[in-house]
């Protein structure tokens, strides 16, 4: 069936469940490509060129810079992050959908060049922007106790970060809450299917 081509873009707070959420919908839509950023900062671990990021250097990254490739950029302590905006147009232009995985500082740039685009323009045409929220704060607090990986003072930090995300959710066009994990996904699914005229 051919459907619309969408530009998704997808935030939610550390703890919400998105990246699981995000690896459900690519497995079950074989036509949403994920983006893959671009950074300055070395590779970490079993990282791979192309797969977790794009490695780029500094030099190289400031060019594509001055050439306006970037759709959003941003500096994070001593490194660059960027979404270039070529693979986004070639992806849409073969007919498939594009998710972004991004934050809402960096949503709200996309937000803002996509607002800058013709009417007529793919990007502008297939774009929707989602933002997961947690059951509650207390939920939030409680899985990210569950999950570990964090000290009692990062998971503070990032109780707050997620109360200041969760202030600008109203930008988004749409808000799925991750009470349940099998419900939320159908949210998404659902979304998707309503919004590329799956159904
Ligand atoms: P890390 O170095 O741990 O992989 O990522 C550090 C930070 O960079 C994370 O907060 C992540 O969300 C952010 N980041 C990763 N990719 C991009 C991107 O394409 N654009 C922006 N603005 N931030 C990004």
């Amino acid at each position: 069936m051919k459907t619309k081509p969408l530009f998704i873009v997808i935030s939610a707070p550390s703890g919400c469940g998105k990246s699981t959420l995000i690896d459900m919908l690519l497995q079950e839509y074989h036509d949403i490509v994920y983006s893959i950023s671009c950074t300055t900062r070395a590779p970490r671990g079993h990282e791979e060129d192309g797969l977790d990021y794009h490695f780029k250097t500094k030099a190289r990254f400031e060019e594509l810079i001055r050439e306006g490739a970037f759709i959003e950029y941003a500096q994070v302590h001593d490194n660059y992050y960027g979404t270039l905006k070529a693979p986004i147009e070639e992806v849409l232009a073969e007919g498939n959908s594009m998710i972004l995985d991004i934050d809402v500082q960096g949503a709200a740039k996309v937000r803002e060049h996509v607002r800058g685009l013709a009417n007529t323009d793919p990007l502008k045409v297939g774009y929707v922007d989602i933002f997961i929220n947690p059951p509650s704060m207390e939920e939030l607090r409680a899985r990210l106790e569950r999950r570990g990986t964090d000290t009692q003072e990062a998971i503070e930090r990032r109780l707050h970060n997620a109360a200041g995300e969760m202030a600008r959710a109203g930008e988004y066009m749409f808000q799925v809450t991750n009470d349940d994990l099998a419900v939320a996904f159908k949210r998404l699914c659902d979304l998707i299917d309503a919004l590329s005229g799956r159904m």
